[in-house]
């Protein structure tokens, strides 16, 4: 009998202790009283607080981001480094998992992890996705792929035949229509698939007319598509496009990802007025969903970046219209990183959390709407 007792003891001491605790949840309707029915996430690769303050100070000292009250930091390292690449960043995002940089939707162990893209779509929300870079770059494809390396655009391209994505613009078209792995013609097999596909080769984003009771795949460059300073201009009608599109196509509501994706490219060559041109330009953006979700009322908007680039610093010698710019490195760095948000359950993204505290976030307001 004393054994047993000592063994049950030993039972539950061992059991007791290792039984996984989850973190508290919050309690929704005390906190917040409202639940969003729409998602909007806004991702600007690379953008820093000294790339947000560059293009605040050459824009007349203003942003729209300053019509946002709610902000915090989050913590952007990968699961095997303090300083993650944006495939770790936006999966920590779109899955709510730490994982090694290069990882697209998957774990620290390669295995696939749900997005909260999909987990909405099951459940009939409208999924989108705008970008400034290819569509099947690291972020945006972290969203709806799940690969083990960020370099399979052609293996990440396929994965738009699983119909998760209602609405998608960004470049990239090679990977689907002239690729290396095979012979497939994805545009094709998307048509097929009741999708309306577009490209920059045959009609430009601004004349094109969007047919809302099919899905819809714009393809906006070959590869990577232009620059700010070289004539791009479709990030923010594409965007006022995915809302028009997404808004009101489900009664559960819609998810949006946007990301002006090339803050961080900028950061990369060490180019000033680059980050400057594309950081305006994101916060352009901004404002026009901004407009939308003021008036909205149910849409919740959130807006961060995966990780600062290049170290970047507003040096002794700038005004508020020549930013001396300087740089620590050609890569990403550790330091913390900004969450802005607006709408329906925004007191949740106030503090410094985990970059994975985001998907919690965002699932955690999906999952028990209120009213
Ligand atoms: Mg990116
Ligand atoms: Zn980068």
């Amino acid at each position: 009998m004393k054994n047993q007792v000592l063994l049950s003891f030993f039972f539950l001491l061992f059991f007791g202790c290792n039984k996984y605790t989850p973190p508290a949840k919050p309690n929704l309707k005390s906190e917040i009283g409202k639940t969003p029915k729409n998602i909007i996430l806004m991702i600007g690769d690379g953008m820093g607080i000294s790339q947000i303050t560059a293009g605040m100070y050459i824009n007349g000292n203003k942003l729209n981001l300053e019509r946002i009250k709610s902000i915090g930091l989050h913590k952007s390292y990968a699961s095997n480094n303090l300083v993650t690449d944006s495939a770790a960043g936006a999966t920590a995002f779109a899955s709510g998992v730490k994982t090694y940089n290069g990882a697209i939707g998957v774990d620290a162990d390669t295995t696939s992890v749900p997005t909260i893209l999909e987990n909405l779509k099951a459940e009939g929300y409208a999924t989108g996705l705008v970008a400034t870079s290819t569509i099947v770059h690291a972020t945006p494809a972290s969203f709806f792929s799940h690969v083990k390396s960020r370099k399979m655009y052609e293996d990440i391209a396929d994965a738009f035949l699983d119909g998760t994505v209602d609405f998608f613009v960004g470049g990239g078209l090679k990977f689907f229509n002239a690729r290396e792995k095979d012979d497939r013609d994805l545009i094709a097999e998307l048509e097929a698939k009741g999708y309306q596909m577009g490209s920059y080769f045959d009609e430009d984003f601004s004349t094109i007319k969007i047919d809302k009771t099919k899905k819809f795949g714009y393809l906006t460059a070959s590869k990577d598509p232009l620059t700010v300073e070289q004539g791009r201009k479709y990030l923010t009608p594409a965007t006022e496009k995915a809302i028009d599109y997404l808004n009101g196509k489900s009664e559960k509501g819609f998810f949006l990802m946007v990301e002006g994706s090339q803050i961080d490219w900028g950061g990369h060559a060490n180019n000033t007025n680059y980050i400057i041109n594309e950081m305006i330009d994101f916060d352009k953006t901004i404002g026009k969903v901004l407009d939308f979700v003021e008036k909205d009322g149910e849409t919740l908007l959130i807006i961060t970046a995966d990780h600062e680039t290049g170290g970047f610093a507003l040096n002794i010698g700038s005004t508020m219209d020549t930013i001396k710019g300087a740089f620590t490195s050609d890569y990403h760095t550790a330091a913390l990183i900004p969450v802005f948000a607006k709408g329906p359950g925004e007191e949740l993204f106030k503090g410094i959390y985990e970059n994975t505290a985001i998907f919690d976030k965002m699932e955690e307001l999906t999952a028990n709407r209120l009213p």
